[in-house]
């Protein structure tokens, strides 16, 4: 029989603890019965909601160890007669976002200086794993309480009375014997490739396994009888972005009943496709469309169903925004020009003359497109329930082994069971806010992400725990300064784009350096989404981890009047180079070098290191110098599960993973270069392909279509608008009335990045503007904040909602201007 894998946890931080010596003894005394691996906890921060949306590393650590064991032992002192906090946090730590223990077989012991031996701290521990977020299955009718520790070890750690050890190994003989039988009980059809969801069980876990479900059809497709289903529609689709929204709306136009979750609050939702420029890639001549796009593939191969499916898509475009999204396309090159640098791309490549991004009315980056995407999912709320705040955590599979089932949802901090009888949609973006991944995939220290933070590669993990084969995974997205290098922001903050008017932070007696402060690049390269020419091939340099911009004197009196002065707030000033290079943890000779040789650059009117156009260069006078701490940016990911022309998603022998499908920048399609506006164009063409494909009845694949038959009606989500407990759709939530004093009026304006902006004003009698409040705004915080902050004391003073913009919010400026000017307008005689 196998060994048992189990995770012993020390119940307390500190650093000489008897429970620890009494968990190192187990794990030597029982070596030959099972693998005890005795975890430290001192590392995990205390428990605190307010943290980012990620879980501190230790707190993830400790959960995978938990769920690749078998069963777990904790061993808990005694405090104040409970258990010690620092044990306490742990626990509501994996009870919070991950739920590691849930149904995980656990043996208590407890060892104190007192002769009760921490029995009272394991009666609270018992209540607690009880708990419904935590719900493990603690071994029953056994109480390990070692009391009088001090005398109970000798030196080598070594338990010291037989009896004791005797009793102790009765115990631990009942734990495997529990252990064993938990796992034989584990019918769960819950994944378990990779260990990692391996006995996690869903809330509502029932030990008696649930009737086999009527099957239709093909009775070898045995349902996974051992979840207990919270909820079943047709189609589940994980990400309410661009593709997840229009593979939602195409599933529920083919009759599916649909879930639609996103991980983000109401308002955060739509990922990069909210933030993102709306520009839609089209190409007016579909042979020349073909070959430009097959030039961008350049050595890479791609399967020429997709080339085709995606260049016929990109070809129909104007139709595809006539006939799907009711607007006539606007062309961004007859509002920018055809020399703006974009239409193509990739002007040397045949065929580009025919590129154009389309936009769905004449403006930018104004979440223009997002909002008709996010309207015609609204506009079917009798068939699509949404979900915010909704991550999904896991994929469920069939019995098969081959076809998922479901999808396990983390709604509320608990693990939802849904079923999806025709099919999964993956469409949760990129990776752009995981470093683990951005460090294994892109071999980059750390980047900076300019769109959605909720982007933090989820998809990918579930793609292999499905067992899908990846692609793409090295390409990603830049833009910005340079090679697109943004400003030096925190770990979890997004990098502002530097796209317009940093002109001359790239020209004059200015150079960027790399980590040991020599230059890494041409400056001077145009820049195609972060891709400069490289040896014969566009690439984004690798990424250093903390490059910076270097100036001289004369360069930093320029920026005082240029247009962006406050950038030099972000500049460390030093008399030399060398001392410059201390302060930025660049080498000081290297870095008087690199200057050294930039001014005899200079000299010979020939940049011989990288060809930098002399006349984009000044020699470096003789200081102070600057720097500024810069960081690779990073638009969008390309990266994820492989899938062909159907939207199917792949194993890496190239059959399709039973109904599941992908779209977006999930896995996109992109395998050499890239053109603008070709994310969101694979959002709406393989959007659309994955939406309908998952809603086809599945009756040929032998998993029934009919979800009455087979749930208890109390659990079906009907998409009626009926309450279901926390299983109403988000998007069916009426607005909670707002109080209205004299002399108050509600204003509102969907004009924004975000949701509705609410505002309640206040006027006198003499019907004058007093007061402005802001009820309710979901814009992007480090852009709209100085704009929410600021305009109602301009508006209050001028006694109109008629103020300048805040520089680099507009969208969120005017959406605030049109919520008061709503409210104005309802002031009778005003
Ligand atoms: C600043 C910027 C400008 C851009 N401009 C353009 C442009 O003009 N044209 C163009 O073609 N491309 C552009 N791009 C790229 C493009 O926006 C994206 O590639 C595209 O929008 C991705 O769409 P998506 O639906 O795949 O992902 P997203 O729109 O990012 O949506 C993914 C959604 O999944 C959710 N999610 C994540 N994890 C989970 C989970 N576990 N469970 C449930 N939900 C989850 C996220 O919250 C998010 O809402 C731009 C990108 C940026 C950042």
């Amino acid at each position: 029989m196998n060994r048992v894998k189990l995770v012993a946890i020390t119940g307390t931080n500190a650093s000489h603890s008897f429970n620890r010596l009494l968990l190192n003894f187990m794990k030597r005394h029982f070596a030959e019965a099972a693998d005890i691996e005795v975890c430290n906890i001192a590392d995990v921060p205390m428990f605190n909601e307010d943290v980012p949306e990620q879980d501190p590393e230790p707190v993830t650590r400790l959960s995978r160890q938990i769920v690749a064991a078998d069963g777990v032992i904790i061993g808990c002192p005694e405090h104040n007669h409970s258990v010690p906090s620092a044990l306490k946090s742990v626990l509501e730590w994996l009870s919070y976002r991950q739920h590691p223990l849930n149904g995980k077989p656990v043996m208590i012991v407890g060892a104190s200086y007192h002769p009760q031996g921490s029995s009272r701290a394991q009666i609270h521990l018992r209540q607690i794993l009880d708990s419904p977020g935590v719900s493990a299955r603690v071994l029953p009718g056994n109480e390990f309480l070692l009391g009088g520790v001090k005398d109970a070890f000798d030196d080598q750690g070594e338990l010291v009375d037989p009896g004791t050890i005797t009793f102790l190994e009765q115990c631990f003989a009942d734990f495997i014997d529990f252990v064993r039988l938990e796992q034989g009980r584990e019918q769960s059809s819950v994944l378990e490739s990779a260990g990692r969801t391996k006995g996690l069980q869903p809330t509502g876990y029932s030990s008696q396994p649930e009737p086999a479900s009527t099957i239709k059809g093909d009775q070898e497709m045995v349902q996974s009888h051992a979840v207990h289903w919270d909820a079943t529609y047709d189609v589940v689709v994980l990400g309410f972005g661009g593709a997840g929204a229009t593979a939602a709306r195409f599933a529920a136009d083919d009759g599916a009943t649909v879930l639609l979750v996103d991980s983000a609050p109401e308002g955060h939702e739509g990922g990069n496709t909210r933030v993102s420029g709306q520009l839609v890639c089209y190409g007016d001549d579909e042979e020349k469309l073909r070959a430009y796009y097959r030039a961008q593939l350049g050595p890479m191969d791609l399967d020429e169903a997709i080339v085709d499916t995606y260049v016929e898509g990109m070809a129909g475009m104007k139709s595809y925004f006539r006939q799907y999204l009711d607007v006539e396309p606007v062309s961004s090159k007859q509002l920018l020009g055809a020399d703006f640098g974009m239409f193509p791309e990739y002007p040397e490549f045949e065929g580009g003359d025919c590129i154009d991004l389309l936009l769905v009315h004449e403006g930018f980056f104004d979440g223009a497109l997002w909002k008709i995407l996010h309207q015609k999912v609204a506009d079917r709320a009798d068939a699509i329930d949404v979900w915010y705040r909704s991550p999904a955590r896991h994929l469920i599979k069939a019995d098969d082994g081959r076809t998922i089932a479901g999808v396990q949802i983390e709604r509320e901090h608990v693990l939802r069971n849904i079923r999806a009888l025709n099919g999964v949609v993956l469409a949760t973006g990129g990776f752009e806010n995981n470093r683990r991944m951005i460090q294994d995939y892109l071999g980059a220290p750390r980047l900076a992400p300019a769109g959605s933070l909720f982007n933090k590669g989820a998809g990918v993990d579930l793609a292999i725990e499905a067992g899908a084969d990846l692609w793409h995974m090295a390409n990603y997205e830049s833009l910005g300064l340079q090679h697109g290098l943004t400003f030096a922001v925190p770990d979890g903050e997004r990098g502002p784009l530097l796209v317009f008017g940093y002109d001359d932070l790239a020209t004059g007696s200015l150079l960027t350096v790399g980590d040991d402060g020599s230059r890494y690049f041409r400056e001077d390269e145009t820049n195609r989404h972060g891709h400069i020419f490289d040896h014969g091939i566009w690439r984004v340099p690798p990424a250093q981890a903390h490059p910076h911009l270097i100036f001289d004197q004369e360069k930093h009196d320029e920026i005082v009047h240029g247009e962006h002065p406050e950038v030099l707030d972000r500049a460390v000033q030093a008399d030399t180079a060398e001392q410059l290079a201390e302060l930025i943890g660049a080498d000081p000779q290297t870095l008087a070098k690199t200057i050294e040789r930039f001014n005899s650059f200079v000299q010979q009117g020939t940049d011989y290191e990288f060809g930098r156009d002399p006349e984009t260069m000044r020699a470096f006078d003789q200081g102070p110098y600057y720097a500024i701490a810069m960081l690779q940016g990073m638009l969008n990911t390309q990266g994820g599960p492989r899938r062909n022309s159907r939207a199917e998603i792949l194993d890496p022998d190239g059959c399709p993973i039973g109904h599941l499908y992908g779209a977006g920048e999930l896995g996109g399609v992109c395998a050499g270069v890239y053109q603008g506006g070709q994310n969101i164009a694979e959002c709406l063409i393989f959007g659309k392909i994955a939406g309908q494909n998952a809603a086809v009845p599945k009756q040929q694949s032998g998993v029934q279509a009919s979800r009455q038959d087979d749930v208890a009606p109390a659990m079906v989500a009907t998409n009626t608008g009926q309450t279901l407990g926390s299983f109403k759709s988000d998007l069916a939530q009426s607005q909670a009335d707002i109080p209205l004093g004299p002399g108050q009026f509600i204003g509102r304006s969907k004009a924004g990045m975000g949701a509705e902006i609410t505002v309640r004003v206040t006027v006198d009698d003499d019907r004058k503007l007093r007061d402005i409040e802001i009820i309710s705004q979901s814009e992007t915080g480090d852009v709209a904040g100085e704009a929410l902050q600021k305009l109602p004391a301009q508006m209050v003073a001028r006694d109109s909602a008629d103020v300048d913009v805040i520089s680099g919010a507009t969208v969120s400026s005017n959406a605030l201007k049109a919520a008061v000017a709503d409210a104005l307008r309802q002031v009778p005689g005003r």
